[in-house]
């Protein structure tokens, strides 16, 4: 019997990349949920918040209740999962931006922090607590600037800028897990909806 089998996991269908995040949950044996409207988050024990583009998703967000709903979501208890984008969703702060969305997570995050002339590329990424490296892909993408080490654990860096981070539940990273075949950086999010009980 898997190990996932109980784990009923959404992925945020606004804007961005969705079908990737679903394929990755269903190969480690959950069921993946599309979540359009608060209503589809009533059967998910976590949320995935997809790359894409933050500032369209924000507007999206708010625009069909699902700013207020995924607070409310949060608040019970259930875990998300930012990516890219995603990441960018759940900062307490933007760095030389006011503008804050869901604003759960005690990080403070540059968007398209790694420069124009190098829109996107690939590494192989170091993780805590992975024994492989993972091959990490980056598209204009954020990175942690600042965080608050009481709350906040830093779980891979790159060129000295954390990349992906967790407190609590909530699970973030700079660079795109789902497109790659390599499943561990989705793993660590399920490993830590199962460990929170929400299965
Ligand atoms: N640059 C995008 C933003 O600021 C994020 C890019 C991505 O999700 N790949 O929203």
């Amino acid at each position: 019997m898997n190990n996932y089998a109980n784990l009923t996991v959404g992925v945020l269908a606004l804007q961005g990349a969705v079908s990737e995040h679903c394929l990755q949950i269903e190969q480690l044996g959950a069921k993946a949920v599309i979540v359009k409207n608060p209503e589809d988050l009533i059967a998910c024990d976590g949320l995935v918040l997809p790359g894409g583009e933050s500032t369209a998703i924000g507007k999206l967000m708010r625009k069909n209740g699902l700013f207020e709903a995924i607070k409310a979501f949060h608040a019970q208890g259930k875990g998300l999962f930012g990516t890219c984008a995603g990441m960018i969703l759940l900062a307490k702060q933007l760095t030389g931006d006011p503008t804050v969305h869901l604003g759960l997570m005690d990080i403070e995050v540059q968007r398209n922090a790694f420069g124009r002339q190098i829109d996107s590329f690939q590494m192989e990424l170091a993780i805590k607590g992975l024994i492989e490296s993972f091959p990490a892909v980056f598209i204009r993408a954020p990175y942690i600037v600042n965080f608050n080490a009481e709350k906040v654990e830093s779980l891979a860096e790159f060129e000295g800028h954390t990349v992906l981070a967790k407190q609590g539940n909530l699970l973030a990273c700079s660079f795109h897990p789902e497109l790659t075949a390599n499943k561990a950086v989705m793993g660590l999010f399920l490993d830590i909806l199962r460990s929170e009980g929400n299965s």
